[in-house]
């Protein structure tokens, strides 16, 4: 029997706000110290009223915009109880059945693929429990009560752990476009649960769900997933049923383990919060927010390819690099106002320039755009020297790198350093003519057939002139005097 998989996440964000959701206590995720940004409400003591920050309501409409959400006019409160230490009131002060956004979807990019998303909505974040298990006890901090934290549903639209991993991506790309978090895995700025169940090809009925949770990367989303659906499939293989539980991802061992068996659903017992009236999420606000949107990574990628005709794989590097990109138009801009024309080999030339010699300096160094002492200005006229043909794409690479060392505009470079394409070619002749009678045996072995001998005897010259002269009229005149 055949199997497909169907596949939802629920995604838990940090938000990045100056202060706590309901109290005016300090939101930094870096602090050390336990239990220093604290007070009476975000402890949960009797008697405190919470009021609501603004700024993380704000924060969620504009995901929700970016989301293409429908953003609901009148938005509650609701407290879902349980009890758990790292939850000093008792109850989380969350939203039930008017979230601040509701509907919306995200496209997954290369596949094109639509994910369609339930709803998001925001809620209060619970403090840290450290486990201290060789003297049997733990400690809480409650740094972390009490932040902003967006919760985002999505329909089960995913299939594989391929997919989910990339809707993950692409999630994790849009909110630091957004600025609304940093949304940093390893810290638990962002945190994913999936559920996944299985059911035969063509079946009406849904399998039985299973959760699976702490997906702190988006490897393991991609490797819990695909784990789940081979153990599941296997289960289904040998005509036992699935049963309904929650596992955790074990990363080490590349696979997930039982936490616990779900009899029923919880009862939170949500009811309204008593101390919050519901808010009105006011259209002038939203259109406000709308209009402050930046440019999303898919819109991005479609103007870069329409605008400047790039390759995906380049787009996707700029799209991930929103300081590159940044650095990229502002090039084409530069070249634009040089006026040279042939504007579409010009941007093909810096595109590649960029990707290549450029960001391999920039990793070497690992360094942003912004550390470095090349300015896009002279990064243009470099590229409008080696367009011109002034010098030699050998000697480019020089120049560049004299570049990045001083920061000195390329023309001085070429300069200083005499590094101008030669157009003598006699002076190319006498360097050709000293490096044929030096070499003897590359000669012999040319002669005999040897194509590579003939690059080796390109590459001495090359060295020779200093990369002044061009590689084909080299090949040309050092074909003619073997001959
Ligand atoms: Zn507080
Ligand atoms: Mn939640």
């Amino acid at each position: 029997m055949k199997y497909e998989s169907i596949i939802g996440l629920e995604v838990h964000i940090e938000l990045k706000t100056k202060t706590k959701m309901f109290c005016a206590c300090k939101n930094d995720p870096d602090e050390r110290h336990p239990n220093v940004n604290i007070c009476p409400i975000c402890t949960g003591q009797p008697g405190t009223l919470p009021v609501i920050n603004r700024s993380a309501v704000n924060a969620v409409i504009k995901v929700g915009l970016a989301l293409k959400s429908k953003i609901n006019e009148i938005t509650k409160w609701d407290r879902k109880n349980y009890f758990y230490p790292d939850l000093p009131k008792g109850y989380q002060i969350s939203q039930y059945d008017y979230p601040i956004c509701l509907g919306g979807e995200l496209t997954i990019p290369n596949s094109a693929k639509k994910i369609s998303i339930t709803r998001v909505h925001l809620e209060e974040d619970t403090g840290r429990l450290a486990h201290f298990g060789h003297i049997g006890h733990s400690l809480v901090d409650f740094n972390r009560a009490g932040v902003p934290l967006m919760e985002l549903v999505t329909e089960p639209d995913m299939t594989s752990g391929e997919e989910a991993g990339a809707f993950a991506q692409e999630l994790h790309l849009l909110l630091r476009y957004l600025g609304v978090s940093d949304a940093d895995m390893e810290k638990g700025q962002m945190r994913i649960e999936a559920n996944l169940s299985l059911k035969s090809v063509g079946a009406k009925e849904l399998g039985v769900k299973v959760e699976v949770k702490n997906l702190n990367s988006f490897k393991a989303v991609r490797d819990a997933i695909d784990y789940e659906i081979k153990r599941q499939t296997g289960i289904l293989e040998n005509g036992e049923k699935i049963i309904q539980q929650t596992r955790g991802w074990n990363e080490t061992k590349g696979e997930t383990v039982l936490q616990r068996i779900k009899e029923e659903s919880h009862d939170y017992r949500y009811f309204p919060e008593p101390d919050l009236p519901p808010l009105n999420t006011n259209m002038e606000m939203i259109k406000e927010i709308e209009t402050g949107l930046p440019e999303l990574p898919g819109d991005k990628r479609k103007r870069l390819k329409s605008e400047y005709g790039l390759a995906d794989e380049q787009i996707n590097i700029l799209v991930n690099n929103e300081k590159l990109a940044g650095f990229f138009e502002d090039v084409v801009s530069e070249l634009q106002e040089l006026e040279i024309g042939e504007k579409k080999q010009l941007t093909t030339l810096s595109a590649n320039y960029i990707l290549g010699d450029f960001l391999g300096l920039l990793n070497e160094a690992s360094a942003e755009v912004d550390d470095v002492k090349i300015d896009a200005e002279n990064f243009a006229e470099l590229m409008s020297l080696i367009h011109k043909g002034t010098i030699t794409t050998r000697a480019a690479k020089d120049v560049l790198k004299e570049m990045w060392a001083t920061g000195k505009d390329p023309n001085t470079i070429v300069g200083e350093k005499d590094l101008r394409q030669t157009q003598d070619t006699g002076e190319i002749e006498k360097a050709v003519s000293k490096v044929i009678s030096e070499n003897q045996t590359a000669v012999a072995d040319y002669k005999k057939g040897k194509e590579i001998a003939l690059q080796f005897l390109l590459g001495q010259v090359m060295a020779a002139t200093r990369g002044k002269a061009s590689p084909e009229i080299i090949a040309e005149i050092l074909k003619r005097l073997l001959n």
